[in-house]
């Protein structure tokens, strides 16, 4: 359930509401909204005196939360979070639509510099790049390590991008934190929930990719994991799911940005180099996310993509890149957006 607060109720007697919740052996979780401040409840709820509640000082209502995640939901926030990632504070979920670009994997120091200068040039503000990888095959590149996490950190120092890299276990996470300026919880960790909770428990954005057979409901309570251990900057990743298509690598069901929209106030990211499995079907899919109102792309980039260690196929040059920035504005601006 959720307690709002009327507007003007002081910290003290949102504090008051707080101590109430915890005498009734519920979580809370404060929000502070521009207009008004809502506690929401997280628990148990039969033995609770909802009444007692309702009378406390400048309590306005006591409402339940309907859908199954409670803190992700747009019931208990509103506004739409704005979660500031990198160097830079780049908010991603506000007015402007952000890119992340880079190469699946960091394969060296030269490839993630050059890379990172032409994402930089192309008006980036992220730069991705997996130093651990989760490849389907054990024999496949598994990623440069810490090594890779160092690079990443290079080209950081080099350009103010933010560092977007995925940590694949919990053995990892204390390299990947000490490096990176977001956390990237993959496709396949989705529902690794001490993983969740883990990374719900650092300071760091979580971008937090949908897994490729979850529902949106099981997606959002993926995200609900994260919050509930303490970190709400978690930024939602639609990056395609399995289906019996085959034209594609997975398909890309841009209707769930609309809807995760419609659900909850955590931004919307896509990725549209997964979602596709094409390199030419990336730059018309960045277009249509923007136009379905997504808050950022985050896009594989490779200076030699022929070569790359992964996911090649998917890969756009940086000359793309480059070329498709000035189209996503101009869609970005159709739709209020500025980029
Ligand atoms: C990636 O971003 O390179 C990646 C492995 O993505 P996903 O988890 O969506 O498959
Ligand atoms: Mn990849």
């Amino acid at each position: 359930m959720i307690v709002v607060m009327k507007p003007g109720a002081t910290k003290e007697q949102v504090a008051h509401v707080v101590d109430l919740v915890k005498d009734y052996g519920l979580k809370e979780h404060v929000i502070y909204g521009t207009d008004r401040t809502v506690v929401a409840c997280l628990g148990d709820k039969r033995m609770v005196d909802k009444g007692a509640i309702e009378n406390a000082p400048m309590v306005e209502n006591v409402v339940p939360i309907l859908a199954p995640y409670k803190i992700a939901s747009l019931e208990v926030k509103k506004e739409k979070s704005r979660i500031e990632i990198g160097p830079g504070k780049f908010p991603i979920g506000g007015q402007k639509v952000g890119v992340i670009a880079g190469p699946c994997a960091v394969e060296n120091l030269d490839q993630t510099l050059d890379t990172a200068q032409a994402v930089k040039e192309a008006g980036c503000v992220g730069l991705r790049g997996g130093a651990f990888k989760p490849r389907t095959s054990p024999y496949s590149f598994q990623g440069l390590g810490v090594e890779g996490l160092k690079i990443l950190a290079k080209a950081r120092e080099e350009t103010g991008l933010a560092i977007v890299t995925e940590v694949i276990g919990l053995e990892q996470l204390g390299a990947v934190v000490e490096y990176a300026d977001v956390l990237q919880i993959g496709a396949r960790n989705m529902q690794h929930y001490p993983l969740l909770e883990a990374v719900g428990k650092t300071n760091k954005p979580v971008l937090l990719k949908r897994g490729m057979s979850a529902s949106l409901d099981e997606f959002l309570l993926a995200a609900e994991y994260i919050i509930n251990a303490g970190n709400s900057q978690v930024i939602l990743c639609e990056r395609g799911i399995r289906t019996f298509e085959k034209y594609v690598r997975n398909t890309l069901p841009l209707a769930s940005v609309a809807a995760l929209n419609d659900r909850t106030h955590l931004p919307v990211v896509v990725d549209p180099s997964h979602g596709t499995g094409h390199a030419k079907l990336v730059g018309p899919m960045s277009l249509a996310a923007v136009a379905a109102g997504a808050d950022a792309l985050i896009i594989e980039c490779h200076i030699d993509p022929e070569h790359a260690a992964s996911d090649g196929a998917q890969s756009i040059t940086p000359k793309a890149l480059k070329d498709l920035m000035p189209k996503l504005k101009r869609i970005a601006k159709a739709v209020d957006r500025d980029m």
